[in-house]
């Protein structure tokens, strides 16, 4: 492994150096073969696995230090509580990746916490920025599952587990926030250097490389949400702190992927006030856009600020309308547009699987529509609007059944119900990983039939729909 530093480089003011401390009885239960390989990492190696196993004692690795926006109060310092960035490996692509321990012991920035991560939320981590990458969302990935016989104590003591993670970056909006509010200008344009070096080099031959650069970010945070909204994926804490400067999905925590369809709907138990439903989720990343073009302020001018805001409506609303499309088996957005309101109406009074709807739409023929009125009370409603979205694909004049085909590749069978990350964790915390490695490959191909895994495209039982997920983890 060809672990390079250019994050630490940048100095003491934008991290400090920390060593992961491993678990008690640290055990390796899951590894990222594929990923592995794209790092060119070769986990038999003896110098990775010291690496990784937290038993180098070379201090290479560093906690981030940043800020953040939390449920709309300002934290003026934050940071990696507990995780540490062992640095940076070269993918086959010839980027760059960070490669990030979560729970790996307590750091400078841990406050009150004790900087372990529990097997649980390692495990929902996992299985959600897998399933993500595999439902093409720009997303941290999992490298690699540590279980060990250390207690952490939450509400009650659980197993505790650290979580390899890999992303392009892990630069959040507020590392830009912690020092404008410090006014340490020096550091702040070392931070926009670095960035445009590293993630946005395309811009740094423009005549305005900020500028260009937060376009960008802009564009990328945009589609990232308009991904999450044509999934039905919730992230749960959307605070800067949590959103990545290069518009990647990171952070996974009391997540949710929708399963009844709901607009409104709270993953989160611990957000009490409903500020990141489903529904507000393409507000807040441009509230979040806010905060972080406001670290900019000293370097452009507000109406060139605001300007640069304004991208983001039209860029999410077109790649949704995109992605929707596809989703519909539709060439033209007017068609969407004119059907989309009322099938929502539909899919909330129902209370239908969002997952199973589009599923069963790209199975339908265009002479007989059971298979989805079989799901409905009302049927007539429901007929009605299918009679329209079948003038509306025949007009397009595409065979009926290549567009089922290319539908049944944009609408997955597989998503990730919360009772199956909990009977998967449930499973592992005896040992038993077969429940989690099952569940991880379905995810990993969730457009695929996988007829012996049937099961695990069911909706929820009745126990599976209470359970509750919050930011303790
Ligand atoms: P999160 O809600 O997971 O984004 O965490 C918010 C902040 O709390 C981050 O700075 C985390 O590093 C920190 N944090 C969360 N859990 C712990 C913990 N168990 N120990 C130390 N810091 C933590
Ligand atoms: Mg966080
Ligand atoms: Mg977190």
């Amino acid at each position: 492994m060809n672990l390079e530093h250019h994050f630490a480089s940048l100095g003491e003011a934008f991290s400090s150096k920390t060593l992961i401390q491993p678990l008690l009885e640290q055990r390796l239960v899951e590894f990222n073969q594929s990923l592995a390989t794209f790092l060119s990492i070769d986990i038999k190696s003896p110098a990775t696995k010291l690496i990784l196993s937290g038993e180098e004692k070379s201090p290479t690795s560093v906690s981030m230090v940043y800020a953040g926006h939390q449920f709309g109060g300002f934290s003026p310092q934050l940071g990696d509580g507990r995780g540490v960035l062992l640095g940076e490996v070269k993918g086959q692509d010839g980027f760059l990746y960070d490669l990030h321990m979560k729970g790996a012991g307590p750091t400078p920035y841990s406050r009150r916490g004790d900087g372990r991560a529990v097997l649980r939320s390692c495990i929902r981590e996992y299985l959600a920025s897998e399933s993500m990458a595999a439902l093409s969302v720009p997303s941290s990935r999992a490298l690699a599952l540590y279980d060990s016989k250390q207690a952490v104590y939450r509400e009650t003591p659980e197993a505790g587990a650290m979580l390899l993670r890999v992303a392009q970056g892990h630069i959040r909006f507020g590392h830009f926030e912690y020092f404008f509010y410090q006014g340490k200008q020096a550091e702040l344009d070392q931070l926009i250097n670095y960035c445009l070096q590293h993630y946005y080099p395309q811009c740094l031959t423009t005549d305005s490389p900020l500028e260009n650069m937060l376009i960008e970010v802009v564009k990328r945070t945009a589609r990232m949400i308009a991904k999450w909204q044509s999934i039905g994926f919730q992230h749960g804490v959307m605070n800067t702190d949590n959103f990545s400067f290069t518009g990647e999905t990171i952070d996974y925590g009391p997540y949710g992927f929708m399963e009844d369809y709901e607009p409104d709907w709270v993953c989160n138990h611990s957000d009490h006030e409903g500020r990141y439903a489903f529904s507000r989720q393409p507000g807040v990343g441009l509230w979040n856009l806010n905060c972080l073009m406001r670290c900019f302020s000293k370097h452009l001018e507000k109406n060139q600020l605001i300007a640069i805001l304004q991208c983001y409506e039209p860029e999410l609303q077109s790649h949704y309308d995109h992605l929707m499309m596809k989703k519909m088996g539709l060439s033209d957005a007017q068609h969407v547009h004119d059907l989309l309101p009322l099938l929502f109406t539909i899919l909330a009074a129902e209370k239908m699987d969002y997952t199973v709807f589009f599923r069963l739409l790209s199975h339908i023929n265009d002479t007989d529509f059971t298979l989805l009125l079989d799901e409905v009370v009302d049927r007539d409603r429901l007929s009605k609007w299918l009679e329209r979205y079948k003038t509306a694909r025949l007009n397009e004049g595409l065979e009926w059944s290549l567009v089922g085909a290319s539908m049944l590749q944009v609408n997955p069978k597989f998503i990730l119900r919360n009772y199956l990350a909990h009977d998967a964790i449930l499973a592992a915390k005896r040992g038993d990983y077969l429940p989690f490695r099952r569940l991880l490959n379905v995810l990993n191909q969730p457009f695929d039939e996988h007829p012996e895994s049937e099961f695990l495209a069911q909706r929820a039982p009745e126990w599976g729909r209470s359970l509750e997920v919050s930011c303790s983890s």
